[in-house]
């Protein structure tokens, strides 16, 4: 996998080099199948596990960005979005000349399904908050979270995704999770992690903020308001996608001012390209 910068208002866009340079841009309507992970399809060229990249972009406040892919499965690493974060901070981030437009929520928009919930309200900033509730020994945890006053790189980025061992065997037979393994996930018998102590004591829920973030890019582009999650999945996370695309009068394209505290993401688009303009791309490195 490569990551190239792209031209200001370009947006963030997934390329296949094995079928010609085939291009997915990362929006709803592109969205395919959602089950343990998120992917998109466009005229039947997929790309599989999107979510954890898409969310450090969102994150590290990255606008513009070409994704090459050989294959049609994004690397899992180690299963959080720190080495994403990590290369991006290597290579670097160019600030671009030209006003980022928000989506600037004005009306709320909810997807309720049976226990499940997820909401999106007008509001300052770019909020998250999260509350979860699964079987032991995870159990009921909640994180709220400010994109744009607060630090994807020391709230979220480390968070591992996570799975029960009871499940593996039948998630490995639906082919859900052909690379997991201790390494890039965080692996639950009914006592805690049977693979080490945990990053942080909540984890779990931070990393379904990092999920949410990821899905949430499908929007395409960065989301002006508050997102209030409870017991949802990647499923929830692209319904209020396009529910949010649909409703096109619960929101306006908007520029925000920058206020103190918001200078990590600023108010400009961004690159990932470096500041001096001596490295061509970014490279991430894969695992294998
Ligand atoms: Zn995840």
């Amino acid at each position: 996998m490569r990551l190239l910068p792209a031209p200001a208002g370009s947006g963030i866009v997934f390329r296949r080099t094995d079928l010609d340079n085939f291009e997915i841009p990362a929006t709803g309507r592109n969205v395919a199948k959602v089950s343990y992970a998120t992917s998109l399809m466009r005229q039947g060229v997929l790309i599989s596990t999107t979510e954890h990249l898409l969310s450090a972009l969102i994150g590290m406040g990255v606008d513009n960005v070409i994704i090459e892919l050989d294959n049609l499965e994004l690397p899992i690493l180690d299963g959080s979005a720190q080495p994403y974060v990590e290369a991006f901070l290597t290579a670097g981030i160019k600030v671009q000349r030209r006003r980022r437009e928000y989506i600037r929520v004005l009306r709320p928009i909810e997807v309720h399904e049976g226990e499940k919930f997820i909401g999106v309200y007008p509001g300052d900033g770019y909020s998250i908050s999260y509350e979860i509730d699964f079987p032991a020994p995870i159990g009921h945890d909640s994180f709220s979270v400010d994109l744009e006053t607060e630090t994807y790189g020391a709230e979220i980025a480390a968070a591992r995704t996570f799975g029960y061992k009871a499940d593996e065997e039948k998630l490995r037979n639906m082919g859900l999770i052909r690379g997991a393994g201790p390494e890039n996930a965080i692996i639950l018998s009914a006592q805690g992690p049977v693979n080490g102590p945990l990053r942080i004591e909540d984890e779990y829920v931070r990393h379904k903020v990092l999920d949410l973030i990821g899905d949430l890019a499908l929007a395409g582009r960065r989301i002006e308001g508050r997102v209030v999650a409870e017991r949802a999945g990647h499923a929830m996370h692209t319904a209020l996608v396009s529910r949010l695309m649909k409703d096109r009068g619960a929101w306006e394209l908007a520029y925000v001012t920058i206020h103190d505290g918001a200078a990590q993401n600023g108010a400009v688009e961004r690159d990932a390209a470096d500041l001096a303009g001596q490295l061509p791309h970014i490279t991430v490195m894969m695992n294998a």
